[in-house]
């Protein structure tokens, strides 16, 4: 057998080796893997880390996922919704705070109403983030489920000529049988496996950047299973990935299905996103804000593990505890002021700088669309901060050791 350091040096890996490394639970291992993920993130990619100021404007979903806190049965749940001017206002605050990118995320809706309604906000928000220092406006990602590809035409078309629109829609598992036990029917469009699929070929087809995901540790989900995910990322050829731990919610429908225990879904969501790091390579990875509800350090966690991207919430306070679709959300307290110089702090104590005023589109979208690519090295960034190396920070693994402790649905996260 490969040793590990022969493994993590290669540039292609067979299915048998995305397996062996998204299992890895000994220390010294995994810490070998985030080196490897982290290394070759400021290589390709460089060492800004950029920022998405998520509005989550809306927590009126008229789907029923069973996983997530605001599905349309969760009926103790006040719903909410902002109005455009409170969410081209959250926009422009960010632009104003030096954030080159805004992402909107609401629950699933397609009425007529809705389009239109984010049609005009996407318009606003472009016209009114421009400034000296971000001549362009802000770019923005939607993050608002399946739509005929008539309303992600007219989104697009909304935003202008310039390639500043993204679009997340994660797949949640590629395990089909998974995918219909997360998802019941019985609603007129209730999400079906193969219309995702066809949705994130519409997103393309629009003209978005493209982002999926899924979630890691979900009941039932086998090592197998999140290979299959990374080859499927692989296939779609994305830019972007928003993925996360899966997360029980009391708001959902699966708590009798249980979860498994927080330091080993920690290190088994690290080592995914540091296997798609090595796997997809030049593509945006996001910290997800759920990494954070397993460890305090979850999202610096996730930028050493080879994220790139962060979500700082500035979705108005009063309404943030609405929009939980996982439980133990962090930062729902937090006004964004708050949480723009918090999350400064983290980058910063992990050696990093955030790329105020950028756009921050992944280096792989550049490469498909033959545009130049600029890598900061962490040369460029040691000579600023006065030599200090940013290899020497460590991470702690303490919290995260998987033989420590038994878990419900341990037994399904075998490696065939
Ligand atoms: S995951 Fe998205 S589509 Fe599903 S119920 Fe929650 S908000 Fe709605």
């Amino acid at each position: 057998m490969k040793t590990l350091d022969d493994l993590l040096r290669q540039e292609r890996f067979s299915d048998a080796d995305i397996i062996r490394l998204l299992g890895l639970t000994d220390p010294e291992d995994c810490e070998r893997l985030r080196r490897a993920a982290y290394d070759l993130t400021t290589r390709l990619v460089g060492d800004l880390v950029h920022y998405r100021g998520i509005i989550e404007f809306s927590n009126r979903c008229t789907l029923n996922c069973r996983y997530c806190g605001i599905r349309r049965d969760n009926r103790a749940l006040e719903r909410y919704d902002l109005s455009l001017e409170q969410l081209v206002e959250g926009a422009v605050w960010a632009a104003e705070n030096n954030y080159g990118s805004v992402c909107l995320q609401a629950g699933e809706r397609r009425d007529e109403s809705f389009v239109a309604f984010v049609e005009d906000c996407i318009r606003e928000i472009r016209a009114r983030t421009r400034s000296e220092r971000l001549p362009e406006g802000a770019s923005i990602t939607l993050s608002l489920g399946e739509q005929p590809l008539e309303t992600y035409a007219r989104w697009r078309a909304a935003a202008g000529e310039a390639d500043c629109m993204r679009y997340l829609l994660r797949m949640e598992t590629t395990n089909p049988e998974i995918f219909a036990r997360l998802h019941p029917d019985g609603f007129a469009h209730e999400k079906a496996y193969a219309s995702r699929i066809q949705a994130l070929r519409d997103l393309r087809t629009a003209g978005f950047q493209v982002g999926t995901g899924g979630m890691i540790g979900l009941p039932g989900q086998t090592l197998a299973d999140l290979c299959a995910d990374i080859r499927f990322y692989q296939r779609m050829d994305v830019d972007m990935l928003g993925m996360g731990p899966y997360i029980l919610s009391r708001g959902g429908d699966m708590l009798d299905e249980g979860m498994l225990e927080q330091g080993p879904l920690l290190q088994l969501a690290l080592n995914m996103l540091a296997v798609c790091r090595l796997v997809l390579r030049d593509v945006n990875i996001a910290a997800a804000t759920a990494l954070q509800a397993l460890a305090e350090d979850g999202r610096e966690q996730g930028i050493a593990h080879g994220c790139n991207i962060i979500m700082p919430n500035i979705t108005p306070r009063p309404v943030r505890k609405r929009y939980q679709l996982y439980d133990n959300k962090p930062c729902i307290d937090e006004e964004p002021t708050d949480c723009r110089a918090c999350l400064e702090g983290r980058i910063h104590r992990m050696g990093r700088r955030v790329g105020w005023n950028q756009w921050g589109c992944s280096s792989h979208f550049r490469r498909r669309m033959n545009l130049p690519v600029v890598v900061l090295s962490a040369i460029d960034i040691a000579d600023e901060r006065s030599g200090s190396s940013l290899m020497d920070i460590p991470v702690q693994h303490g919290s995260t050791r998987m033989e420590s402790v038994s878990i419900r649905n341990r037994a399904s996260l075998t490696k065939s």
